[in-house]
């Protein structure tokens, strides 16, 4: 069994869409379960169509106008998408009636742009003789929090997956990204979401692979937009793989890893341009230590130095700002402390509870506009990469103004203005994979 997962970009034209339904129909005997997410920048139009409602203005002509020419392009019945159309037709006029765009009406907005894709591209194949049913994220039995905007999937998806999945002859077409909580209300996993579904999937159905296609050769040394000479890696650890997503490399959602992890299910990220082209392999692997793979960065970060007011070597000091993020939900990305003062990086959103919450105990300073730069991997030894790494910036006049080095030492991150993010990038990557800087 094998899960494919096709990105947005594998579904932006007709001519993409016949491609994608040749790469599936060369790996059929493979009996592959199929996660799509919505075809080309559906997801970007249905976040303009909610902010022209708010101001009255009701409409989705680039929406529908892209979804018909398709429909039209691929021979498919014009009608297909008809009751879709209606129902995002209505929740557009529900908001702008109540002014308003709350949390979870945003999610079920965006949840349109999958549950058009599968049902076209199901049609699709249908027309071509072969059998595939769309399923929606619920239906396929993905169970989440209320988190709107950044629901998490529930462990009990896993045997409703399995428990509907598994009855199904023809090829399942999930919708990635959506899915429901306990209450019936329809979340999103967060941007970029459908590689968690196709992960979640893989884990749920005991694949032997899970491949994710997109518009690039595999995970790269680093952003391609940043670093146009970035190169393709050929293996990466389910480690490394889980920390480059998590420090921000756009490749992977954040969390999408880690399914696929506990079951130790191979990812595989592939070109859809490309096919043959074997991308990069993310799998359990015990030969790390093979130096710096990759580098990711995160910008739009807050840098918050917390200093206890109260005299040196206070008991309880961390515990009680930590208890504080706990509360708050924060998850912070690079930290360095000391006994009574601690410096970490934080997304740059609703820091005034977190300032709020510190005050009565510790001085609080917050700088807005940085960026986390991240080297992913285990170097041999960490003063030689510290050296490397910190020599490159200094060369380049970048000041660094945070220095975060793990004890697994899978990671190390420093945090640099984000007008010298593009500039320490490329310092970076020169110096650790060779170039131009
Ligand atoms: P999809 O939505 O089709 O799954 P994404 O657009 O989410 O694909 O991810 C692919 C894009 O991620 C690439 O086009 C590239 O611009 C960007 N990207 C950022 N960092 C990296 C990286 N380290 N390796 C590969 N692509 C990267
Ligand atoms: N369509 C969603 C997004 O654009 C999910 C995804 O593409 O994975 O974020
Ligand atoms: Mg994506």
């Amino acid at each position: 069994m094998l899960i494919m997962k096709f990105g947005g970009s594998s579904l932006q034209t007709p001519e993409r869409i016949r491609d994608t339904a040749a790469t599936l129909q060369k790996q059929r005997h493979l009996r592959p379960v199929l996660v799509l997410s919505a075809m080309g920048r559906t997801t970007e139009d249905l976040i303009d169509a909610g902010q022209n409602a708010l101001h009255q203005q009701v409409m989705f002509p680039r929406i529908e106008e892209f979804h018909r020419a398709l429909l039209s392009a691929l021979d498919l019945p014009p009608k297909l998408l008809d009751t879709h159309f209606d129902e995002l037709r209505s929740l557009l006029r529900g908001i702008a009636l109540i002014g308003e765009l709350t949390p979870k009406t945003r999610d079920a907005l965006l949840s349109f742009g999958e549950r058009l894709s599968i049902r076209l591209f199901s049609a699709y194949l249908n027309r071509m003789g072969i059998s595939s049913t769309p399923f929606d994220g619920w239906d396929a039995g993905v169970l989440t929090t209320s988190e709107h905007g950044k629901a998490e999937v529930l462990p009990e998806s896993y045997e409703r997956v399995r428990r509907t999945l598994q009855e199904v002859s023809t090829i399942p077409v999930v919708a990635g990204f959506i899915g429901k909580d306990s209450q019936g209300h329809i979340t999103t996993l967060g941007r970029g979401g459908s590689d968690l579904t196709a992960s979640v999937l893989g884990r749920a159905l005991g694949a032997h692979e899970i491949q994710l296609w997109k518009d690039v050769d595999g995970i790269l040394s680093a952003d391609p937009r940043l670093v146009p000479d970035a190169a393709p890696l050929k293996l990466l650890s389910f480690d490394e793989a889980a920390e480059l997503a998590y420090f921000g490399a756009k490749v992977l959602h954040p969390t999408s890893i880690l399914p696929a992890m506990c079951a130790k299910i191979p990812v595989r990220v592939k070109n859809h341009r490309d096919p043959d082209h074997p991308g990069t392999v993310i799998l359990h692997s015990e030969e790390e230590g093979g130096g710096v793979v990759a580098i990711a960065h995160k910008s739009g970060q807050a840098l918050v130095h917390i200093a206890s007011t109260r005299m040196l070597g206070q008991a309880g000091f961390l515990a009680r700002v930590f208890q504080v993020f706990a509360d708050l939900h924060l998850s912070v990305d690079a930290i360095a402390t000391s006994e009574v003062s601690l410096s970490l990086t934080l997304s740059e959103t609703a820091l005034d509870p977190l300032i709020e919450r510190i005050e009565p105990f510790a001085k609080i300073r917050v700088s807005a506009g940085k960026s986390i730069l991240t080297l992913i991997g285990k170097a041999g030894r960490s003063s030689e990469l510290l050296e490397t790494m910190l020599s490159a910036l200094n060369r380049e006049r970048i000041d660094v103004q945070m220095i975060s080095h793990g004890a697994s030492k899978i990671n190390t991150s420093v945090i640099v203005d984000d007008a010298q993010l593009k500039q320490a990038v490329a310092a970076l990557h020169a110096a650790f994979f060779g170039g131009h800087s």
